[in-house]
């Protein structure tokens, strides 16, 4: 990041690996994302209630903050963790820490301490901020977090004690963000290049534990490529010529930052086009269609649940949303009727991608007539995306409109989880990445997912892996056998819900563990339903719960 007027005397290599020094037709790191974004000048980026930031002066707290976090220690590599909602501050750390070449660890924010500090220590954070909400949900926890060198709390709620500090003091408020001035500071001399490790992501694995997927520059600047494809080949195949970049629009941002889809697929591709993002406090659906009227919103989805809460809202008529243009999402199965509705009731055109953290972010795309075509596909994979279909043993690809595992593979698969080498192994085979996802592909190569292999729910995008809720509920001392069932709502398109077996004279009320569970994770995990059987839960011959059966318990849903 240099003083304005000063050139990027780096050698850039390309997201293909061709050396350039233009970077707009191909950035190589995100600190050029970062200051490239600076040329939309006076344009909106951020709007957050009352708070309207300009890329300029965005820029201008991300140069600041690059520098204060350099003066703290923070070198190349070192693991920044922060945890808070959809505040510019979020996208103010990202890209400061990123733009020096240490690597951004945003950690889920409904986490509870027990998953909180898992992150922070796994992740080998030197540094951890938060918002003022977090900080007074974790305080009791900053003991466990021994690797941590200082902990900065933005909005905080109270005085802040030892060892928690403010954060303002850095960069100040949003209001003051434009004021500061970056012409004296030193430019920053660092090399990055595009396989550095620029983000840490976490999912949930199958072992239970949150594993973290380890992003490079390379892997999330590739989704500025992909971002603008969908919308590109719907224009060409209207026999209209796509523009270069993609049109500025403004978009109501909904889902978290901390979700890479909300990270690299909107926050980035409208870096690149200069278009303003519209945060929420908090999703909520007669809030979005006040700010789509008022702000005059052309974009927003992010998961289905959203465009559903949108679609059914009793007094969506009341409102002028004439100015939506599109509505997409990913992150779970949607139905071919939310295409459909969506098309007919808001006029916008329907849009899906399908990626995992692992892929940080997109893989397919699909917009416009090929999705009304065909509302039942996740889309074709963007030109830089190889699919295939494999086998369960993954060692024959499948021909073919057959289902089988999806595996992908492209410039945005990440290197591995972080220093987790077997699960690395398990997951990653010669540049392709095993989804867990059962999948077909047809004659033209659009890709539909049919089911999964992995055993996680997705309620409302926020992926629930079974194995950990069920760990939770086996290690309350009344539970024997414990399994965690997803049951379908007509909105969040499934809900957790458990089976659990109690051991003999024991007891255990719903409630009871529905608060247990809550005590050790975040509240989109608890149990919506429990169901007590009085026997152990049923088997294959491998020992895997037979979960069909049991969610056949639930009927039509607990939802
Ligand atoms: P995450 O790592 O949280 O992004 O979750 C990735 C998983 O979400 C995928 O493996 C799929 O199971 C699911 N998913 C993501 N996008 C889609 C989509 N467009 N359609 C259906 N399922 C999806």
């Amino acid at each position: 990041l240099t003083a304005p007027g000063q050139r990027f005397e780096i050698e850039t290599v390309d997201i293909r690996g061709v050396p350039t020094r233009t970077w707009k037709q191909a950035p190589a790191s995100l600190a050029l994302l970062t200051a490239f974004s600076r040329s939309h000048g006076s344009r909106e980026f951020l709007i957050y209630e009352d708070e309207r930031i300009t890329y300029d002066a965005h820029f201008r707290a991300v140069a600041q903050l690059a520098h204060k976090l350099i003066e703290m220690g923070v070198g190349k590599g070192d693991r920044v963790a922060f945890a808070m909602r959809n505040l510019p501050e979020w996208t103010l750390i990202f890209f400061a820490t990123t733009a020096i070449g240490a690597i951004a660890v945003p950690l889920n924010a409904w986490w509870t301490g027990g998953e909180m500090t898992y992150g922070v220590n796994d992740s080998g954070a030197k540094l951890l901020i938060l918002d003022g909400e977090r900080h007074e949900r974790l305080k009791d926890c900053y003991a466990d977090m021994p690797g941590l060198e200082r902990i900065l709390v933005t909005r905080a709620k109270a005085p802040l004690a030892a060892p928690a500090e403010p954060f303002e003091p850095l960069v100040g408020p949003t209001a003051g963000w434009a004021t500061l001035d970056e012409v004296g500071l030193p430019p920053i001399a660092m090399t990055i290049q595009p396989d550095d490790e620029v983000a840490i992501f976490y999912t949930s694995g199958t072992t239970g534990a949150p594993k973290g997927a380890l992003g490079t520059h390379r892997n999330m600047l590739s989704n500025i490529f992909s971002t603008g494809y969908g919308a590109a080949r719907m224009l060409l195949r209207r026999g209209e010529v796509p523009p270069a970049v993609p049109e500025p629009k403004v978009n109501l941002i909904v889902i978290p930052f901390f979700h890479v889809t909300a990270c690299s697929a909107f926050l980035m591709g409208n870096m690149v086009a200069g278009g303003t993002i519209v945060l929420m406090r908090k999703w909520d659906a007669t809030e979005a269609l006040k700010l789509i009227e008022r702000e005059r919103i052309n974009a927003t989805g992010g998961v289905p649940t959203i465009a559903w809460q949108l679609i059914e809202h009793p007094d969506r008529a009341n409102y002028d949303l004439s100015s939506l243009e599109s509505i997409a999402y990913g992150g779970a199965p949607s139905a071919p009727e939310l295409v459909r509705r969506i098309h007919a009731e808001f006029g916008a055109l329907p849009g899906n991608g399908w990626g995992m953290t692992e892929t940080m972010a997109t893989v397919t795309s699909h917009q416009g007539e090929d999705y009304l075509n065909r509302p039942d596909s996740c889309g074709p994979p963007v030109p830089v995306a190889e699919l295939k279909v494999m086998d369960p043993e993954g060692k024959r690809e499948l021909p073919v409109g057959e289902t089988g595992e999806l595996w992908a593979k492209g410039p945005m698969v990440v290197k591995g989880y972080w220093n987790k080498p077997e699960a690395t192994a398990e997951t990653f085979i010669d540049g392709w990445v095993r989804t867990g996802d059962l999948a077909r592909l047809d004659e033209e190569g659009f890709c539909y997912i049919v089911d999964r292999a992995k055993d996680i729910i997705i309620r409302g995008g926020e992926n629930i892996y079974s194995i950990e809720v069920e760990n939770v509920l086996y290690a309350h001392p009344a539970v024997t056998d414990a399994a965690l069932v997803g049951v379908p709502h007509k909105t969040l398109g499934e809900e957790p819900a458990a089976v659990v077996h109690l051991c003999p004279g024991c007891a255990a009320s719903e409630a009871e563990l529905q608060a247990w569970v809550a005590k050790h994770l975040a509240a989109f995990k608890v149990p919506v339903a429990v169901k007590f059987v009085d026997h152990v839960l049923p088997r294959n011959a491998n020992g895997k719960i037979l979960k069909k059966e049991l969610r056949a318990m639930f009927g039509a849903g607990a939802g």
